[in-house]
């Protein structure tokens, strides 16, 4: 692979620019599988955030995004898709560099899925309207669709590129502006993201990039009066704080949060399937997905069975340096990161789970620089158990015991997320039965992790609210305004 060429330290997207921020400051990434640092980038402050908003403002009332009809908005978008699809090659190279994912992950999958996300939407672009209402009959009533305005969009490390386009993508279609916020530890490809909405055409304040920590930019952005909306994802302690922020100015919010997602394995299931999807289901990304199946719920008659030939698959998995085609996960994505997820892992051995597999620091790996964490299977464990109550957010699965379908039910739902679930049997009712039962925003049947642009994702409980995907995301971008028109009484 090539090396790629980035800016140093990388400037901010601010009003159709690239600038350096008004403090001087910047920051390091650091690619975490070996440990070194990429590059650094411009740290945004109140000066960057007020600044976009007022770029973002006149973005939407004087610039030309405001009168442009929906077919062009929606090409724009459109070809947002395209290029990344030319640049596929780039953008997961970075992608991979930045966070430790496989680059087959950010190469065969998670680019080519943000493009989708994009052409989705850049279709959706002409499809929106409001409603002719039947009231009175000396009354025209109708609503109107309109964009909510300048979005502060807040996104996480573990897909930095695809989160992002879940967001961005929608929000253009529906005639917002967009400041985007990209993790400290992962500011690189929404940088990209950035430039790619300048070269197809987006005109200046459409699409600002403003990388700074969370507890500053992102604070300054949630509590800014010019903002209108703000589309997070994250963690569900971050999105309380926001939510409280946000109140304040009486922002609309979106939280798409953590989760603790059961997958339910029944006896009468094709086990090799579903012992597939659970491997997938917890070690895709090295577990850093908010919708992993991080609980395992397997019927009795087939537990040990199950749990076996996952310990076995684990204790197979190649870790490595991400960009070798042989490598199947990577390091997770910060020092402190793996700290965390170490920690966890201890708290189950002294709670008395009982280690099926991994359990400990990688090592051995990449020469022993990066922070490669053994996937590790827990099993006997119990409802009550750290482990499997919170997220850990790492290649760490708790398998727990459950007897029939009314068992699994109340232990799936035993949990305050409510993100996913999956559901593996051969009974089409029990499946259905169970799909209907279990509190969660996307259950999976026989299957696990498999998203499309049209199908809509979110949380029950404390997972958030708000819809992200789908036609239902575009909700969270555009007002409601009813018209009524006096035509006689
Ligand atoms: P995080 O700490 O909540 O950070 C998410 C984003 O919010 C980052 O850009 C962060 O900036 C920013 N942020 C932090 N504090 C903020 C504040 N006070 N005001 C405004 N913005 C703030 O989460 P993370 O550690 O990056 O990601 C892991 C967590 O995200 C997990 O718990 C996971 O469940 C959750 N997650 C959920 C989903 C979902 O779709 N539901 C998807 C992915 C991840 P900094 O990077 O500078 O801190
Ligand atoms: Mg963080």
């Amino acid at each position: 692979m090539e090396a790629i060429a980035l800016p140093r330290p990388a400037p901010l997207l601010v009003d159709g620019e690239w600038r350096a921020a008004v403090s001087g400051k910047t920051f390091e990434t650091v690619n975490p599988a070996d440990e070194r640092v990429i590059t650094e980038v411009a740290e945004a402050g109140e000066a960057e955030v007020d600044a976009a908003v007022r770029a973002a403002r006149r973005a939407l009332e004087e610039g030309p995004w405001g009168r442009m009809s929906a077919a062009e908005r929606g090409r724009l978008v459109w070809r947002m898709g395209e290029r990344i699809l030319e640049e596929l090659d780039r953008l997961a190279a970075i992608e991979t560099m930045d966070t430790g994912k496989t680059l087959f992950d950010s190469r065969k999958i998670e680019l080519p899925m943000a493009a989708a996300i994009f052409h989705y939407y850049g279709g959706a672009a002409t499809k929106l309207g409001g409603r002719t209402l039947i009231t009175h009959p000396g009354a025209f009533t109708y609503t109107l669709r309109e964009p909510v305005g300048v979005v502060a969009a807040i996104v996480p490390w573990n897909f930095p590129f695809l989160l992002a386009s879940w967001k961005v993508a929608p929000a253009l279609a529906a005639g917002c502006a967009v400041i985007l916020k990209p993790a400290s530890e992962t500011p690189l490809s929404a940088l990209e993201m950035g430039r790619i909405g300048l070269e197809v055409g987006l005109p200046a304040g459409v699409l600002q990039v403003l990388p700074g920590p969370g507890s500053t930019t992102g604070m300054a952005l949630v509590r800014h009066p010019g903002v209108n909306k703000v589309a997070f994802t994250g963690s569900t302690e971050v999105g309380r704080t926001i939510l409280r922020e946000a109140a304040g100015t009486v922002k609309r919010v979106t939280l798409e949060l953590g989760g603790k997602s059961p997958n339910i394995v029944f006896a009468d299931a094709d086990l090799d399937a579903a012992v597939k999807g659970a491997f997938t289901g917890i070690f895709y990304n090295k577990g850093e997905v908010c919708a992993a199946g991080s609980r395992l719920l397997v019927e009795r008659a087939v537990h040990e069975e199950v749990v076996a030939k996952l310990a076995e698959r684990a204790r197979a998995l190649k870790l490595g340096d991400p960009r070798d085609p042989a490598t199947r996960m990577g390091p997770v994505i910060s020092a402190r990161q793996m700290a965390s997820v170490l920690r966890y892992i201890e708290v189950g051995r002294r709670e008395g789970a009982v280690l099926a597999a991994g359990g400990g620091r990688a090592t051995e790996v990449n020469e022993g620089r990066g922070y490669f964490v053994q996937p590790t299977v827990f099993d006997r464990v119990s409802p009550e158990m750290t482990i499997a109550r919170e997220e850990i957010f790492g290649p760490v699965l708790a398998a727990i015991e459950f007897d029939g379908v009314e068992d699994a039910v109340a232990k799936a739902n035993a949990t305050v997320y409510g993100l996913a679930a999956g559901v593996w049997t051969r009974d089409v009712t029990k499946a259905h039965l169970v799909a209907r039962a279990v509190r969660a925003g996307t259950v999976w049947i026989n299957t696990y992790n498999l998203y499309d642009p049209a199908l809509p994702f979110g949380g029950y409980g404390q997972s958030g609210f708000g819809r992200e995907l789908g036609l239902e995301a575009l909700e969270a971008y555009l007002e409601t305004k009813s018209v009524w028109l006096h035509l006689g009484s």
